[in-house]
């Protein structure tokens, strides 16, 4: 980490008063461990607040479990499931909204974009964490969370409510390109984040999934194999320019708040 490119400097270099705030934005319970969990743990434990709106249940997800529970509890189980990796991660709010999972492409225009916005007025986080333009995996829930989230982003800002920084889910180049998503800022990382102390927490996060979730399970197989050092984002607000690869959000936030 380092050799790809200079450390890009805040956009205008000030350090924002108090601990740095967060929020992130998904569509199921696990989208945050299979993301950013160990990033958000080492901001965590640097002192900073993290919230979470996660806009289903996923009541539609798929289970291991034999036989398969009803909607509603596998809804019940995957609720449990994520506040037991929400506390391992460090959240300091869980805002568990219960639309329908497979349905967010299908709400009035407009709502889910209120309920980030509302949020952000709520909490006033600086950094917003999201899925980008395709979702990792183009599910329709993911692609309709990315839309709401970057829309509340741009209104937020207008509104001068305070958020500085947006980053989207984004995954390295060549699983991009496995995935067919190398075109997109999903498959174009722009920030590198050393997340090589946090790593066994995003385990311990997947583990509380993998309790009742097929391909939480199998990514938790594939991670105790395969552990990570780098967590992949893609920072879209503001962008970042070509051959810089941004090393944390903020700058100076996470070192001024282990003081
Ligand atoms: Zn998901």
């Amino acid at each position: 980490m380092g050799e790809d490119g200079e450390r890009l400097d805040g956009p205008d270099g000030e350090r924002a008063p108090g601990v740095a705030r967060v929020l992130t934005v998904y569509a199921h319970p696990d989208d945050e461990s299979f993301g950013p969990a160990a990033v958000l743990a080492g901001y965590a434990r640097a002192g900073a607040m993290i919230h979470g709106i996660w806009a289903t249940r996923g009541e539609g997800g798929e289970t291991h479990l034999e036989p398969p529970p009803s909607p509603e509890e596998l809804a019940r189980l995957r609720e449990d499931d994520l506040r037991v990796a929400a506390a391992a991660i460090g959240y300091a709010g869980v805002d568990l909204l219960a639309y329908p999972d497979g349905g967010l492409a299908a709400l009035p225009a407009g709502e889910l974009e209120a309920v980030v916005v509302a949020a952000i007025e709520r909490h006033r986080p600086q950094v917003l964490l999201t899925f980008g333009p395709v979702g990792i995996t183009r599910h329709a829930d993911h692609l309709a969370v990315h839309r709401a989230t970057t829309a509340a982003f741009d209104r937020a800002l207008a509104a001068g409510l305070g958020v500085r920084e947006l980053y989207y889910d984004a995954v390295p180049a060549e699983r991009a390109a496995e995935m067919g998503i190398a075109a997109e800022p999903d498959g174009r990382p722009n920030t590198l984040i050393d997340i090589a102390a946090t790593f066994p927490v995003k385990l311990a996060a997947m583990r509380a999934h993998a309790r009742h979730m097929k391909d939480a399970r199998e990514r938790l197989a594939q991670l105790e194999r395969d552990p990570q050092s780098i967590t992949t984002l893609h920072r879209a607000r503001p962008p970042v320019p070509a051959g810089i690869m941004v090393t944390g959000w903020l700058q100076e936030r996470p070192d001024a708040a282990e003081g």
